[in-house]
């Protein structure tokens, strides 16, 4: 595996998964997890007692950082101990000793796991080991996670969200986290259905744009016209007509695939966890006919965020 395999940057923090606590004054804690760190932003180191590479660099980083916002709401802490080697060494006495050690008035954890034969987070975050640390955005999604971390750029960054505060996005619009929600947990209720075969969506379309929105493919980047289209007006289903995006969201991505910011209505694009081609990404189909339309990723404009990357053969402009 490359380093790229690992980590879950971009996706929804998982629940830490970690059954052995002791609270910020070292005192045995019944239970801690992501619901316990009001923080806009929560840091997990993840180290294990044995490993040179978090005595030298690992812990100094996380001292570092902690100094920096020690009184500040805006970042917590949290270390945890994920065990995956020499188990006989790094046990929950040994990790916890490192909280006296650096003098990290912050919760530590032990996880080796609940059968004892390896760390539950390394498995639900995929950490490529130990030192390993993982940032969470105030929404909820992984926005970093590495074996080192550049403390001084990463305090910039921190002070500089600080000084903006919260900056909500706007009722009604849907940003990255609320997209992973819906993949994971469903979407909403279509406002119609059309279900037809095979055949019929033959018969309906051509060739490519049946390719394309009936067996997932993708065209030729910078394949179409519309990708330089910006007039007035709406952007339709190819397969079923109904109005998926509006020409005001539209806008240059230079990707090569028309692309848009947001949705028409919430109810009219569906969101499907995709690791197809070795990546994870979030598939959009049409919520009526389900057409495959593209991928959406969280790297467009504000307010949303969001960058609806759709085929053009999916879509009929109106
Ligand atoms: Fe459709």
């Amino acid at each position: 595996m490359s380093a790229n395999d690992y980590g879950i940057a971009h996706q929804l923090a998982p629940e830490l998964g970690v059954d052995t606590w002791h609270d910020a004054a070292g005192q045995p804690l019944a239970a801690y997890g992501l619901a316990d760190m009001p923080g806009r932003y929560k840091l997990i180191f993840c180290f294990q007692d044995n490993c040179p590479g978090c005595h030298r660099s690992g812990f100094p980083t996380l001292i570092k950082l902690f100094e920096a916002f020690r009184r500040s709401p805006t970042i917590n802490f949290a270390a945890v101990q994920t065990v995956f080697e020499e188990f006989e060494h790094n046990t929950a006495e040994r990790g916890f000793a490192n909280q006296q050690r650096y003098a990290l008035p912050i919760p530590f954890g032990h996880d080796a796991g609940p059968d004892g034969t390896g760390s539950a987070l390394m498995k639900r975050y995929r950490s490529g080991g130990t030192p390993w640390f993982i940032l969470i955005d105030p929404n909820g999604v992984v926005l970093f996670n590495h074996y080192h971390v550049d403390a001084d750029r990463l305090i910039d960054y921190l002070r500089d969200a600080e000084a903006k505060g919260a900056a909500p996005v706007p009722a009604g619009v849907l940003n990255w986290a609320g997209v992973l929600r819906l993949a994971r947990d469903g979407n909403p209720e279509p406002p119609r259905r059309l279900e037809l075969g095979d055949t019929e969506w033959r018969a309906r379309l051509t060739p490519e744009q049946f390719h394309v929105t009936r067996r997932k493919g993708t065209e030729p980047a910078h394949s179409s016209a519309m990708c330089a289209l910006f007039e007035p007006g709406r952007y339709a289903c190819a397969c079923c007509g109904t109005e998926l995006f509006d020409a005001g969201s539209k806008f240059d991505s230079r990707s090569g695939w028309p692309s848009f910011t947001q949705a028409l209505s919430p109810d009219v694009v569906a969101y499907h966890a995709d690791a197809s081609h070795g990546m994870q990404r979030i598939e959009t189909t049409c919520n009526i006919c389900d057409a495959h339309l593209g991928h959406v990723f969280p790297d467009g404009p504000a307010p949303s965020g969001l960058r609806y990357c759709i085929n053009a053969l999916a879509l009929s402009k109106c």
